[in-house]
């Protein structure tokens, strides 16, 4: 069965290029029946704060990213790492070190300066253990010195690393720490990880991890390491390019369904299809798909997506986007029973959760409707006038769509004037705008007496 994880460093948010890493990994273990797993690698103890890994924990939590299990706490498990590290010694894979920071410093500042290889090869690899003086070692990896590490990679092919040029890495530090590569290795295997979908700046670390597999007569995972995100110039994604955290977007409103299907499509593609849902992309997904090249973000793109996601998107669904999008940007909560019957009158011109509350503003609005600039003009007294002849007729007419186009249009007539002559001050009156959804589905979401009551204060 597939094992798949999200091992992210706790940054304080989680990143869009960390999101779209994620969302492959689950992709892949959810359309095979198989598992997700989250590890936190919150080994770096500063920056690795309660609230740094809740932020990871929020953010796949509105992708709709959910984890098998617990999170695994990488920090929890220091002591294995280390008692890999001594199995690793004891099978004379691993040798002890005890070159001071200092000296290696000054071996690398003596290369530099006369334009030697800084690889540092320990003395101690060979050294006669007699020789072993007393106090701190650091543990490292008897790496193979001939020959070649090769990573199979789904995504890059076959890449081959020289091992003369790789030193034998630090496995365990002199103050008993693990290091970060033997860290991810033992967590990887302990957890039964058995593809690894991750960034490709991690794929030289992935020659290393593949020596301590070997080392550790451990089975290698599948290897896929995917292009990182680049921005529209195609510079590698920063903050200059606008928003990196998944947070961001929600804030600008583009519900999880829509990021996720763009980050599905963001370096991976099925064909043409641009637009699917999450059932598609996870029978759809697989490792093949994943291009070479980095894909680049797209604002309007993401947009585009967005506006086809929210017209597809259940009522109940708009809603509890448009409550969690409200109370993420600190809004005071929106009128569900209002807004709903107004959803399906605007989800289809809408791109984004604060546009589709504006074009429902009609319906969230309490009287009495301040009309615009535009809608004001659209008020003038002939206007007005003919507004107040309306009312009479909307009182006895039923409040059924035919029944309203009739009145409105026998009205329209009976002056002389087309039906969008008067449609403008009717939806001035009752929205208290220009652009707004039909008149008369909003009469009909509004009902008679807010009607009625709304065309009388604009037409007096
Ligand atoms: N913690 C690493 C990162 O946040 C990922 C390690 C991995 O996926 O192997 O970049």
């Amino acid at each position: 069965p597939v094992v798949t994880r999200f091992a992210p460093s706790p940054t304080g948010y989680l990143h869009i290029g960390g999101a779209r890493t994620a969302l492959f990994n689950w992709l892949y273990a959810r359309g095979r029946g198989g598992r997700f797993l989250l590890r936190i690698e919150d080994t770096d103890r500063a920056r690795s704060t309660e609230a740094a890994t809740q932020a990871i924990f929020d953010g796949l939590g509105w992708l709709g990213l959910d984890w098998d299990g617990e999170a695994v706490s990488q920090a929890a498990n220091a002591d294995r790492h280390a008692a890999v590290a001594r199995e690793m010694l004891e099978a004379g894979h691993a040798y002890r070190c005890w070159a001071s920071q200092e000296e290696i410093e000054a071996f690398r500042e003596a290369a530099r300066a006369e334009g030697r290889s800084t690889l540092y090869l320990s003395p101690w690899r060979d050294a006669d253990p007699a020789d072993a003086p007393d106090g701190p070692f650091a543990i490292r990896l008897k790496a193979p010195r001939d020959g070649e590490t090769v990573i199979e990679d789904r995504v890059q092919g076959r890449v081959t690393f020289r091992n003369d040029q790789l030193d034998d890495m630090v496995l365990l530090r002199s103050d008993g720490t693990p290091t970060y590569m033997l860290a991810v290795v033992v967590d990887d295997h302990d957890m039964g990880v058995t593809h690894v979908i991750r960034g490709d700046d991690h794929l030289n670390n992935a020659a290393r991890q593949a020596q301590i597999y070997d080392a550790m007569g451990w089975e290698q995972p599948v290897w896929a390491h995917i292009p990182l995100i680049h921005g529209a110039d195609g510079k590698k994604l920063s903050k200059r390019h606008g928003a990196t955290g998944v947070g961001e977007y929600a804030e600008m409103g583009i519900p999880a369904p829509a990021l996720r299907n763009y980050l599905t499509r963001l370096g991976w593609s099925h064909g043409d299809d641009e637009f699917f849902t999450d059932a598609q992309a996870r029978d759809w997904f697989d490792l093949d798909g994943i291009g070479k090249a980095p894909a680049r973000l797209d604002l309007k793109k993401l947009e585009n997506l967005s506006g086809q996601h929210l017209s597809v998107m259940a009522d109940d669904a708009i809603l509890a986007a448009v409550a969690d999008w409200a109370a993420r940007t600190g809004r005071a909560p929106i009128d569900a029973a209002r807004l709903r019957p107004a959803i399906p009158l605007v989800k289809d011109a809408a791109r984004t959760l604060p546009q589709l509350i504006d074009r429902a503003a009609f319906a969230l609005a309490d009287r009495p409707i301040r009309p615009d600039e535009k809608a004001e003009k659209a008020l003038d007294a002939v206007s007005r006038g003919i507004l107040s002849e309306l009312t009479p007729h909307l009182r006895n007419a039923s409040w059924t769509r035919d029944a309203l186009e009739g009145v409105v249009g026998d009205l329209a007539q009976a002056h002389g004037i087309g039906l969008g002559k008067l449609a403008a001050p009717l939806r001035a009156a009752l929205a208290g705008r220009t652009a707004t959804p039909s008149v008369f589905d909003m009469m009909l979401v509004l009902g008679r007496d807010e009607t009625l009551a709304r065309i009388s204060d604009a037409a007096t």
